[in-house]
């Protein structure tokens, strides 16, 4: 999963990539039931990951293509948009989520 958005204190944009929960693959609950995983708390994703340091910060849009095409990660079009017209308005801290 890949989170990306435009940092407003920054003036640059941001991204994270996390990997699925491998114990629920994403889903949050325990197969299928309404129990809250245990290995992410729900969350769907590996939650050391989301450790602040993996995240990557003060990037270009052409920055973050090049790392997601080291990765075999496409960039779509519609991401690029969203994230411009984020950067045309100054948006506050938005969270793009994108599950590829
Ligand atoms: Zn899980």
């Amino acid at each position: 999963m890949i989170f990306v958005g435009w940092e407003p204190a920054d003036q640059a944009f941001y991204l994270n990539v996390v990997d699925l929960c491998a114990a629920c693959g994403g889903t949050g609950e325990i197969g299928g039931s309404e129990e809250v995983c245990p290995g992410c708390g729900g969350e769907g994703i590996q939650l050391a990951k989301l450790n602040p340091s993996h995240r990557q910060g003060g990037l270009s849009l052409d920055e973050i293509d090049e790392r997601l095409s080291r990765d075999g990660v496409p960039f779509p079009e519609l991401v690029r948009s969203d994230l411009l017209s984020d950067q045309r308005t100054n948006a506050g801290t938005l969270l793009h989520e994108y599950d590829l």
